[in-house]
């Protein structure tokens, strides 16, 4: 029986274990770190304490390692149902079951898909969620980034160094993100952009060969050798859901912005689950306030 155990371990979930394994209770976290945004995001140029910016995957190794100080655990398991039984959750994964008095959400986000036809079929070959995992496999390459915000922006200067052509097929009239990352945008020489872009298709046989979209009524395709896919994310929340959380409309879990309360005694969220402006410093926030939630109910 643990005290404490909390689903995911990126920046929210490890705060919420620092705190936690730090006030002395024997605290589990279960997920994979390297799974989470945060190991996956870059370069963070915007997490306080760090003037030249951090990688995500250095931030996560960091933060597992302050809470693993204070004596936290990590199976990096991946967590299937949770079961609220009298005064205690049963929580359980592919291979074994966990206890604890108390459980606090944290499992992110995901990547929302374009939903076009031939997308499904060529992820892994062409279709990437993530530039940061498989940029380099496009060197010198004609890349199409799919998106209208900061992921679009920041995932067209990242190719931007490695294609031989980034074309941004934009999903709004105008591309929506931080002033410093358009005015980066307007310096690179191998860049072109279409706004107003629905896309229709990904097309390609073994590997991805072009994009089809249309502007306005008139069909447009693309040549690509790779489709990077920035449409933003969906809350992991299907833990959330089958436990009878309430949610929000846009389906986050709904919590008290005071105490990061869930409508369940003694289950708590935090981080982008929750919603919000789905940031690193947010999700940490979060997750400190969790954890002391966590306490306080322990006694
Ligand atoms: C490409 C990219 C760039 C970004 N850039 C920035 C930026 O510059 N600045 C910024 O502040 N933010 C940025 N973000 C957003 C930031 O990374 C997220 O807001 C933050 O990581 C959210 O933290 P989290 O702990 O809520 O979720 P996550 O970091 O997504 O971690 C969720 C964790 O839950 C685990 N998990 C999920 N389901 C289960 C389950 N069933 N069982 C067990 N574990 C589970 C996952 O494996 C993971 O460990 C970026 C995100 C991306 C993808």
């Amino acid at each position: 029986m643990h005290d404490v155990v909390i689903v995911g371990a990126g920046p929210a979930g490890l705060t919420a274990a620092m705190y936690c394994a730090r006030g002395g209770k024997k605290t589990l976290v279960l997920g994979n770190t390297y799974s989470s945004q945060q190991s996956m995001g870059g370069l963070y140029e915007n997490y306080p304490g760090f003037p030249d910016g951090i990688q995500g995957i250095e931030l996560s190794e960091r933060m597992l390692a302050q809470a693993q100080k204070f004596g936290a655990e990590n199976q990096t398991e991946q967590v299937e149902k949770i079961v609220p039984l009298s005064n205690f959750f049963r929580l359980k994964t592919e291979n074994w079951q966990y206890e604890a008095r108390t459980v606090i959400l944290a499992m992110g986000a995901g990547h929302r898909p374009l939903g076009v036809p031939g997308e499904k079929e060529l992820t892994a070959r062409g279709v990437s969620y993530c530039v940061h995992c498989d940029g380099a496999l496009f060197r010198n390459k004609a890349v199409v980034v799919a998106g209208y915000g900061n992921g679009a922006a920041r995932a067209v200067l990242y190719l931007a160094n490695i294609a031989g052509k980034v074309h941004l097929l934009c999903t709004r009239e105008k591309l929506v993100a931080e002033s410093v990352y358009l005015e980066r945008i307007k310096n690179l020489s191998n860049y072109t952009a279409t706004f107003g872009a629905e896309i229709t298709e990904i097309q390609g046989d073994d590997f991805v060969t072009a994009v089809g979209f249309k502007v306005g009524n008139t069909p447009r395709t693309v040549k690509a050798d790779g489709v990077f896919v920035e449409m933003g994310m969906k809350p992991n929340a299907d833990l959330a859901i089958a436990l009878g959380l309430e949610m929000t409309p846009g389906g986050y879990v709904k919590v008290n912005r005071l105490n990061q309360e869930t409508s369940m005694p003694g289950v708590y969220a935090a981080g982008d689950l929750t919603g919000g402006r789905l940031q690193v410093a947010t999700a940490v926030g979060s997750g400190a306030s969790a954890g002391i939630s966590a306490l306080q109910y322990l006694g």
